[in-house]
């Protein structure tokens, strides 16, 4: 069985390339490319050294002892939340910015929903000097005030979305139409591994050294490379992807993505996309996306915003269609709970989405020798007034 893509840009039924003909020069320009400079020596020797030096790579691999003890089994956390930035993605768009470097270009546009791929975005723009053009839902650019400066700070041009829903998927349209008028001098970050061939591969690659570190870190720590259960939340899927990357031909290693359930997957405000989800398309690629009988996608919830996303990437939709890979989904208050047991037992706030993770250990049965890696993909600082409103602090 093959889990990653073939030539034509596909996860088994999922995958491709599903864009307006104005868009196809900009994606086959990237399809063209995209493994040619990645490949290349000079530019993993860049990528390395940024990644060491400027994100503060390899993250630790923590044996959390107390968790361990309450769940009776070894608990690694995968700290991604002690990145510059605080999550992994910056892998991602430190990656992607040295790419388009390659190709020429001198403008990035991204979009953003809750702002964190924003953020990540203009930080590597202010790092290498480049333009940057963020867009973003009226609705969230309120929502979000903190992000939206944090942007502006970095020297990004923030275009409010103001069609639809004026959310996510609107910034989105923007965005896309930015690309088509501005093929030449513009590369598109996209934050996840979504959207058209080659973006959930690349941003893949970026990510997989989550896995590759583990890998080593788990080699010394344990004496094996193999862990039993690897752990990783999934709103888009990129942390999971770069958790799974290199377990994924280790078929004894169990692969469990946790989905955001929102207030329960039956209660109409969930975004658990396998349970819900049926076969589509959404954002260039064919995968699992939440859709009413007539196509139309669903609008969804969770109180994490990194998880709040109809869609799962396609090599998700793969690993779920052919059960490589397990998926379970946890709730709002269940999240949140997880939270604060892992702040008050390892003295570490996690990111709500990162929590969603944690939570599902609490659904598990171990019998004392387990190895588990659980990657804490960010840390809480952005959750804070959530946290407080929840728990009264
Ligand atoms: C954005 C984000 C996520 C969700 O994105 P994926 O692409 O599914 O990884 C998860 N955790 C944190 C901390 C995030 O910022």
């Amino acid at each position: 069985m093959n889990y990653f893509v073939n030539e034509k840009g596909y996860y088994g039924d999922f995958g491709g390339a599903y864009i307006p003909e104005m868009l196809y020069p900009n994606v086959e320009e990237l399809r063209q490319n995209y493994l040619k400079i990645i490949n290349d020596a000079d530019f993993q020797k860049e990528f390395h050294a940024l990644l060491k030096d400027y994100v503060g790579r390899p993250s630790p691999l923590y044996l959390a002892k107390r968790l361990s003890k309450k769940y009776n089994a070894h608990i690694f956390l995968k700290r991604e939340d002690l990145n510059h930035t605080g999550a992994h993605k910056i892998n991602n768009t430190i990656g992607q910015i040295l790419l388009a470097e390659k190709l020429g270009k001198k403008r990035i546009i991204a979009e953003t929903g809750a702002g964190q791929h924003g953020v990540a975005t203009a930080t590597v723009c202010a790092l290498r000097g480049l333009e940057c053009v963020i867009y973003m839902g009226e609705v969230d650019i309120q929502r979000q005030a903190p992000n939206v400066a944090r942007m502006k700070m970095l020297g990004a041009t923030v275009i409010s979305a103001v069609s639809g829903s004026k959310t996510l998927k609107d910034a989105t349209n923007e965005a896309m139409r930015d690309w088509i008028n501005n093929p030449v001098d513009t590369h598109y970050i996209i934050g996840s591994v979504v959207g058209p061939h080659p973006y959930p591969d690349m941003v893949s690659i970026f990510q997989s050294v989550i896995s590759e570190e583990t890998k080593k870190q788990l080699m010394e720590q344990t004496g094996s490379d193999q862990p039993d259960y690897v752990l990783a939340c999934v709103g888009g899927g990129s942390n999971a992807m770069g958790m799974f990357y290199h377990f994924i031909g280790d078929e004894n290693v169990k692969l469990i993505a946790v989905e955001a359930a929102g207030k329960g997957v039956s209660s109409g405000f969930s975004a658990a996309t396998t349970f819900l989800g049926k076969e589509g398309v959404l954002h260039g690629s064919r995968s699992i996306l939440m859709q009413t009988a007539d196509g139309q996608v669903v609008e969804p919830h969770s109180v994490s915003a990194g998880l709040d996303y109809p869609g799962i990437g396609p090599q998700h939709a793969h690993l779920f269609k052919t059960t490589r890979a397990q998926y379970a989904s946890i709730t709002d208050e269940e999240s949140l709970e997880a939270g604060l047991l892992c702040t008050q037992m390892e003295g570490i706030i996690p990111a709500i989405e990162s929590a969603h993770a944690l939570a599902y250990l609490e659904k598990m049965e171990f019998t004392g020798n387990e190895n588990v890696v659980v990657c804490l993909s960010g840390r809480g600082d952005k959750d804070m007034q959530t946290y407080m409103n929840y728990f009264g602090f």
